[in-house]
């Protein structure tokens, strides 16, 4: 009976680099949206524009709001927006919560 000894081949694991996918591209078309706090009983934004002048836009309140606003946001949020400038505002939160009485 003879004997053989085989003498393993030396298998080369090929190491083929997955493929990565490029990075998600920078989406610079639409900036987010500035969100500030509204003071207590702030009714006028106090944005300023690139003059240093403040905009005094009507806060009004916003309903409607898009998902990319509620995802800031939250949902049914109450936030206020300028009508003006767009720039949102969120309730003061250290504020206590008031009864506005609300115009019909
Ligand atoms: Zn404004």
């Amino acid at each position: 009976m003879a004997e053989t000894t085989a003498t393993g081949a030396t298998t080369g694991t090929g190491t083929t680099p997955a493929a990565a996918p490029p990075a998600a591209p920078a989406e610079t078309e639409n900036k987010p949206p500035k969100i500030k706090v509204r003071k207590p009983r702030q009714r006028a934004c106090d944005e300023k524009d690139d003059k240093g002048k403040f905009c005094f836009g009507h806060l009004k309140r916003w309903y409607d709001y898009p998902k990319e606003i509620e995802a800031l946001v939250g949902k049914k949020a109450e936030i206020y927006r300028c009508e003006f400038c767009k720039t949102i505002y969120k309730p003061n939160t250290a504020e206590m919560p008031q009864s506005y009485t609300l115009r019909t």
